[in-house]
């Protein structure tokens, strides 16, 4: 059969299985899947707002395993704009609505879901039926349940599955997790967190239904994670939590504006974090018996980051996180291997953040179970 008479599936299907034959589980060398491949995997960028035109979009220019070949708007405006600035056919800009016609598109093969939180789930799962793999911002879902539909429906789709978590592909979080892992300052026992931006005026993320809840899901989140990446990998055991008085109950009508929290891991480690819509912060410290790491400015952003340690400053280039992160994702599926960054990940963080909310709730510690 002739290269051009196979369907570009069956096609990376078949590299898949011939690669991993020859080569066992392991990624492929730049060089053999580019001897293999044709052309980059096609992404769709679903939901055109700031993060995809501000970061998802301009990091697609720079991948080396993948490029934008469409998009799922609710504008056919916007789409015709993108398609004429990053040169993919109009027939590739799809509707919410259309999106099990993606199932008849070979140009793309992952869905990147960037709408609100509470339509993450309707979006990937409507992906994952229409064949193409998954990438799924932050917060996974609004729920646990979310997330496990969406995990289920990859998984009945055999379609890949990841989350946005680009703090995986930051040179100042590898090494965070380097020294969790390592030990160099023992393991860490107090870490502290305090992440917010003032919220003007009332928007989508200050609305339950599409947000799922307030800063505790939108940027308490990074704190959690970066907390569990600290822990080495590892959940917390239980949680407390406090919400704050509300300034603004008429912007948080079925959200929190604050809310502080504690988590504690296994070993007696502990977290203790705030995140706010009402003051401005964006900070992390972990400790240990030898030594800490301090988050300084920007700690869970893409560049500026400002970073000290009881060594010295740390001094890394920023790298553009999200090419890193989507070209990993891609690189993932041509050499049939998994990603560091699977829907479980997203799902434990739900798990903790539903835990948070009760805590605060209830006024009672809360176990966490994984
Ligand atoms: P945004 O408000 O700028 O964009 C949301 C997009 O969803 C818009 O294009 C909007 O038209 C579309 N949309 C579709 N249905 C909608 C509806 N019913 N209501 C409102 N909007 C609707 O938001 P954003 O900042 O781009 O965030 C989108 C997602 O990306 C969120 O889940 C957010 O948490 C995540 N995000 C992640 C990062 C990161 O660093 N990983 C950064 C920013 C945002």
């Amino acid at each position: 059969m002739k290269k051009s008479a196979i369907s570009r599936r069956s096609f990376l299907e078949q590299l898949s299985l011939s690669t991993v034959a020859v080569l066992g589980a392991g990624p492929l060398s730049a060089f053999a899947i580019s001897q293999q491949t044709d052309r980059k995997l096609g992404v769709a960028l679903a939901g055109l707002g700031k993060y995809s035109s501000r970061q998802l979009g301009p990091a697609l220019k720079e991948t080396k395993w993948c490029q934008l070949m469409g998009v799922v708007t609710g504008s056919k405006e916007k789409g015709e704009q993108w398609s004429k600035e990053y040169g993919f056919p109009v027939k590739n800009i799809y509707s919410y609505d259309t999106m099990a016609q993606l199932a008849d598109n070979k140009d793309i093969d992952i869905v990147y879901v960037v709408t609100p939180n509470g339509l993450h789930a309707q979006h990937a799962i409507a992906a994952a039926k229409a064949g193409k793999h998954v990438i799924c911002e932050k917060p996974m879902a609004n729920t646990v349940a979310e997330c496990d539909a969406i995990i289920a429906a990859c998984k009945a789709a055999k379609v890949k599955l990841s989350i946005g978590y680009r703090l995986h592909f930051d040179p100042y979080h590898k090494e965070l997790m380097r020294l969790a892992k390592e030990k160099d300052f023992g393991a860490f026992t107090t870490m502290t967190g305090d992440r917010g931006f003032i919220m003007q005026t009332k928007v989508w993320r200050a609305d339950k239904k599409l947000a799922g809840g307030g800063p505790l899901m939108d940027l308490g989140i990074y704190i959690i994670h970066g907390a569990c990446m600290t822990a080495n990998g590892v959940a917390p055991v239980a949680v407390t939590a406090q919400e704050h008085p509300k300034t603004k109950p008429e912007m948080f009508t079925d959200v929190e504006e604050g809310i502080n929290w504690t988590m504690e891991f296994p070993g007696g480690a502990t977290c203790t974090a705030q995140t706010s819509y009402q003051h401005s912060a964006d900070k992390f410290r972990a400790e240990g018996p030898k030594g800490f790491i301090e988050f300084k400015e920007h700690a869970f952003t893409y560049r500026g980051m400002v970073v000290e340690t009881s060594r010295g400053p740390l001094n890394f280039t920023p790298p553009n996180q999200q090419a890193l992160q989507m070209d990993d994702f891609a690189n993932c599926i041509l050499t049939n291997r998994n990603t560091i960054i699977p829907g479980e990940l997203g799902r434990r963080d739900l798990v903790i953040i539903e835990g948070i909310y009760k805590a605060a709730a209830t006024g009672k510690r809360v176990e966490i179970k994984v």
